[in-house]
């Protein structure tokens, strides 16, 4: 039971479809997976940074770097995750990266114990809802067939995203086409400040099930100020990056939901205290995405099967974004996507898919 090596893997993929937000458009998924090889098993883990530092600070190259120099030399031969996240509490920040190293070493450990992710993390549920998160379209008929398109293949909740000059009229349209069961929510990734309350306050007639992410990460005030003067649930995605940002952001009131993906809070072991305090305080969660492959998508499904999780994902079925994923594709069941259930992460990359998409391995021995 011990660790040989550890491979840094690069690769890219192309998405379906181009994602636009608003802090950008990802025609790519540019990809790194940290791969444990040990004695008796292997682990794998994928890093959610996407290419440029537009979501919040840290990016796919920079997260390579950090785990290169600083993160790889704190992981020995029978180092568990546990000890490594112990073991980087002088190393601030930096989510990301530690998050794919810990998961690798999740998912290492794991096997080696013969037990899920899923289980380990206390998972009471077998399938999770997924939902859908439909990027900007300035055109708004071709958004409601997007939007039209995946309801019809089951999706039950649609997410979209927001940005000033587009987002009142798109809700709005998606609203009417889509009668007033439709799931809906909307995203605006920081595009907004507190100058914009009263626009932001005319979502309140479209019965959204919540406003993700209106202003700054930081502005934890904002957000307790905006909660108060619209009646749309507040949720925070990019803000919610540890336990005490968490614990903080409720005190304040400054969300009345919590968006949780493991790669933005450092990993699936702080993931689960955040749940656990949201839980504890009748605070819904949900798990949102990163455009992961099949790896970090399986693993994000065990966190999203925990009992707190109770408003629908936007994990959604490998085909939204990849026309190959790098694992068996993740498929939808009665707008559903069930959660791996045997040891580890319960998935491994599919060998050919993966040698052809990688672009470059770096092998470190222990
Ligand atoms: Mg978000």
């Amino acid at each position: 039971m011990t660790i040989r090596a550890i491979e840094l893997v690069r690769a890219s993929i192309d998405l379906v479809t181009p994602m636009r937000t608003s802090y950008g458009v990802n025609a790519q998924r540019d990809l790194l997976y940290v791969h444990v090889i040990g004695d008796d098993a292997e682990g794998w883990g994928e890093c959610v940074a996407l290419t440029h530092p537009g979501y919040t600070d840290e990016y796919v190259d920079g997260c390579e770097a950090v785990i290169r120099s600083q993160l790889l030399p704190l992981v020995g031969a029978t180092t568990t995750a546990e000890q490594f996240i112990e073991s980087c509490l002088g190393i601030e920040r930096n989510y990301m990266a530690k998050a794919a190293v810990e998961m690798a070493l999740l998912d290492y450990w794991l096997r080696v114990e013969k037990k899920s992710l899923a289980t380990f993390l206390g998972a009471t549920q077998s399938r999770v809802v997924a939902g859908v998160s439909i990027g900007i379209y300035s055109d708004i008929d071709e958004l409601l067939n997007v939007v039209s398109g995946f309801c019809a293949e089951g999706y039950s909740r649609v997410k979209l995203k927001i940005e000033p000059g587009n987002d009142i009229e798109p809700v709005r349209a998606v609203r009417k086409a889509f009668g007033d069961d439709l799931l809906l929510q909307v995203d605006a990734n920081s595009a907004y400040s507190i100058e914009d309350a009263q626009h932001l306050a005319q979502l309140d007639e479209f019965n959204l099930l919540l406003l993700e992410q209106p202003l700054a990460e930081d502005d934890l005030a904002g957000h307790a100020e905006l909660a108060q003067r619209i009646s749309t649930p507040l949720c925070l995605d990019e803000s919610i990056v540890s336990l005490a940002s968490a614990r903080n952001a409720l005190d304040m009131g400054a969300c009345s939901i919590v968006n949780l993906k493991a790669g933005r809070v450092g990993g699936f072991l702080e993931a689960k205290k955040i749940h656990d305090l949201c839980f504890e305080r009748n605070i819904p969660v949900w798990c949102g995405g990163m455009y992961e492959t099949g790896i970090g998508r399986a693993a994000a499904l065990a966190l999203a099967a925990l009992p707190g999780f109770t408003l629908p994902s936007d994990l959604s079925a490998s085909k939204k974004y990849f026309l190959e994923d790098v694992t068996t594709p993740f498929e939808l069941v009665d707008g559903c996507l069930d959660v791996p259930n045997t040891m580890g992460i319960g998935v491994a990359p599919n060998q050919g898919t993966l040698q052809r998409i990688t672009t470059r391995t770096e092998e470190f021995r222990l």
